[in-house]
């Protein structure tokens, strides 16, 4: 058997960026990346490629351009965790034992959970921002479809980027108002709220309600006839079947089978983490981040730009390095994109605790959001946080005001 210092399961957003900041602050240590795909996807960009405002190809770079140069990487996917023994199995049949462990897998998007949905993505109106190659569908279908019904869905909680759905649905229907179109906007969202937290929802009621488009609460997609343009949903009162000729879908998502599967999750299937240092809650030398884990925050790679020093702390501590640095506080963000040219930087903590790292009302859409979400963010994402680079400025400050709003 095989084995490294550390070993990092996900060449994603988390595990880039936890393996690059353990090698920045200790060139020396053995650390491996566990990681099976060619490519690394910035997947905040598909919204705006589902815009047209940014191309599928900038959203797509090498593997290879962003894995540190001194980490050794396992090119295969970990299909075994066995934490009483320190070691995972790979797919090409290798075991590899650790010191410790970092869980960055990300999370399944389960497409097949909607009934009909895989035989027709991509064709026949159904499209979904939620994949690289679907994207440019979405900037399509707005740019064609001359008339008729819309319909953008939003499955159960959590999801990664709990505003991507309704992102799709403002662009979309920014795109027909320029070309002076009428089409019915309806968005099907299985929760019963625009956000989860009440400043940011009063403020997206306005968005949606400018665009003319109708929220639907509590309604479920369950499946999709592509051929006849039909969508199903459940709803407490029984299942409705609506008509589209446009439907933007966000599939249900779920823990990977990987860790469901192992000693790593709890009962929903996540990783248990203890929410504040994101180490397992059972397994001291295991930590996860990322949107594989439990941790009630929103999925977002802005997430992560927290987490990963907290992670990169907590290792070196138990290395016998430093302090073991700060807590993560359950910051996440997300930007909605309310037209093309302004977003609403929705920023918050652990409990619905709105805060912002502006000094301005975050319920406001703005073009200088805008120019962060479609410039500084992939800057920063390729630049900064995959290289392990700590950058906390300009630091979020608690609003609480704008907490206090729907308590
Ligand atoms: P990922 O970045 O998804 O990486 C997981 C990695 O693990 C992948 O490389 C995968 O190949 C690898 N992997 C999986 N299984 C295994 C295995 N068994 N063995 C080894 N490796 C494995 N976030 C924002 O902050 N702002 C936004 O505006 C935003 N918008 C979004 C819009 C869309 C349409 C989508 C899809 C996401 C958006 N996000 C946004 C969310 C953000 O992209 C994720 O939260 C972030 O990428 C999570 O990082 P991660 O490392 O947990 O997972």
């Amino acid at each position: 058997q095989k084995s490294h210092v550390v070993v990092v399961v996900g060449g994603g957003a988390g595990g880039l960026s936890v393996a690059s900041a353990l090698l920045r602050r200790q060139p020396d240590l053995d650390v491996a990346v566990v990681e099976p795909a060619k490519w690394h996807f910035y997947q905040p960009g598909w919204t705006l490629v589902g815009d047209g405002s940014m191309t599928a190809e900038q959203t797509k770079h090498p593997e290879s351009d962003h894995m540190p140069d001194k980490a050794t990487w396992l090119r295969s996917a970990v299909t075994g965790f066995d934490p009483d023994n320190n070691r995972v199995t790979l797919e090409n049949g290798d075991t590899i034992g650790y010191k410790y462990l970092v869980v960055a897998t990300g999370l399944k998007l389960d497409w097949k959970a909607v009934d009909g949905l895989c035989d027709t993505l991509g064709d026949n109106g159904v499209t979904s921002n939620y994949r690289f190659d679907l994207a440019p569908y979405t900037c399509k279908l707005a740019n064609e479809l001359t008339s008729g019904n819309a319909l953008f869905t939003q499955p159960a909680m959590p999801i990664k980027c709990a505003g991507a759905p309704q992102k799709a649905l403002y662009l979309t229907a920014d795109t027909f108002r320029r070309r002076g179109v009428s089409v019915n906007l309806a968005f099907y969202n299985q929760g019963g709220a625009m956000f989860g937290v009440p400043a940011y929802a009063q403020a997206l009621d306005k968005v949606i309600a400018s665009y003319g488009a109708t929220p639907h609460f509590h309604h479920d997609l369950i499946a999709v006839d592509g051929k006849k343009q039909k969508a199903t949903f459940t709803t407490p009162d029984g299942d409705v079947t609506r008509d589209f000729d446009m439907l933007h879908v966000v599939p249900p998502q779920c823990a990977p089978d990987v860790i469901r599967n192992s000693p790593l999750a709890g009962d929903a299937g996540w990783m248990t983490v203890d929410k504040n240092s994101l180490r397992h809650t059972r397994f001291e030398n295991v930590w996860g981040l990322g949107d594989c884990t439990d941790t009630p925050n929103a999925k977002t790679a802005a997430a992560v730009r927290q987490q990963f020093p907290v992670v990169t702390g907590g290792i070196l501590h138990a290395l016998g390095h430093g302090n073991g640095g700060r807590d993560y506080d359950g910051y996440g963000a997300c930007p909605l994109t309310t037209s093309r040219g302004k977003v609403l930087m929705a920023e918050f903590r652990y409990g619905g605790e709105v805060v912002s790292s502006f000094p301005m009302d975050p319920r406001v859409p703005r073009s200088l959001q805008w120019g962060v979400k479609r410039y500084f963010f992939p800057w920063l994402y390729w630049n900064v946080m995959l290289k392990g680079i700590d950058l906390s400025w300009p630091g979020h400050k608690p609003q609480p005001a704008l907490t206090a709003i729907g308590k």
